[in-house]
């Protein structure tokens, strides 16, 4: 099966930027033939690069979604208009909207449930921050952020859903997780939700995100567990890129 890679380009980019990058893309397609790639950029060039990825198979993911999908609710955007522009993956639950824009889990369960509701696939968001990860209950934190999930709409809620182990302490810093510990924790959340019902059993994907180069892809992307990556500061310069993808693939 092929593996996953979403480009996260958070608030980067321009419209000069983006034709340039899927440009060059789009001429070394060989390079990602057995892979399927996703592109988020800022969501007013959403539709710009929607047009630009006609008849590829690069994808579009969105960096976030309202919890209505229509209405007076200024500012937002709705998953019916996502998807209206092929969207086919939207992340929730990022640890930088946790944080800047107080997302809780409430929230990021209705935001699941919308992105569902419509047909494109929810990428949810988990991780540990540094204190947790120093005291060594990464394990403890990654479920008890799923369990609120199961606990309010059962494990169905993780059907055709794509998991991204995002160790906080991890994005952006250039500090990856090692090989070791991503393992462990992909088995731990593998095996937490597949217990939990034999139908579940790997309905779901597992992806890992954090500080993510050229240097360390190939191992990660590579683990028996891992169904792709997702990938910030390296995604948003073409040549990092380009040399992620030419790695992952030797
Ligand atoms: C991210 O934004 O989800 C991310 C993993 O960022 P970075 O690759 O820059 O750590």
């Amino acid at each position: 099966m092929k593996k996953i890679i979403i480009c996260n380009w958070k608030l980067n980019g321009n419209k000069k930027f983006i034709k340039k990058y899927i440009k060059i893309l789009k001429k070394n397609k060989k390079l990602y033939k057995n892979n399927k790639i996703s592109i988020s950029p800022p969501i007013i060039y959403m539709d710009y690069t929607n047009k630009l990825i006609k008849n590829t198979n690069i994808s579009l993911t969105s960096q976030n979604v309202d919890i209505n999908l229509k209405g007076s609710f200024t500012g937002e955007i709705s998953a019916k208009m996502l998807k209206k522009i092929n969207t086919k993956y939207i992340i929730i639950g990022h640890s930088e909207r946790r944080l800047y824009h107080k997302e809780k889990n409430n929230i990021l369960l209705k935001k699941i449930i919308i992105t569902k509701k419509v047909n494109i696939t929810p990428i949810i968001c988990i991780g540990e921050n540094i204190n947790d990860y120093n005291l060594k209950i990464s394990e403890k934190i990654c479920k008890k952020q799923l369990k609120y999930f199961i606990k309010k709409k059962g494990i169905k809620i993780f059907e055709n859903i794509i998991i991204a182990y995002e160790p906080i302490w991890s994005i952006g810093t250039g500090k990856n997780a090692s090989i070791k510990h991503i393992n462990k924790i992909n088995k731990t959340i593998r095996k937490y939700i597949n217990n939990k019902n034999k139908k579940i059993k790997n309905k779901f994907k597992i992806i890992y995100g954090g500080s993510v180069n050229k240097n360390n892809a190939n191992k990660i992307f590579n683990l028996k567990n891992i169904d792709g990556l997702l990938i910030g500061k390296s995604s948003i310069n073409i040549n990092e890129f380009l040399k992620i993808i030419k790695n992952i693939n030797k």
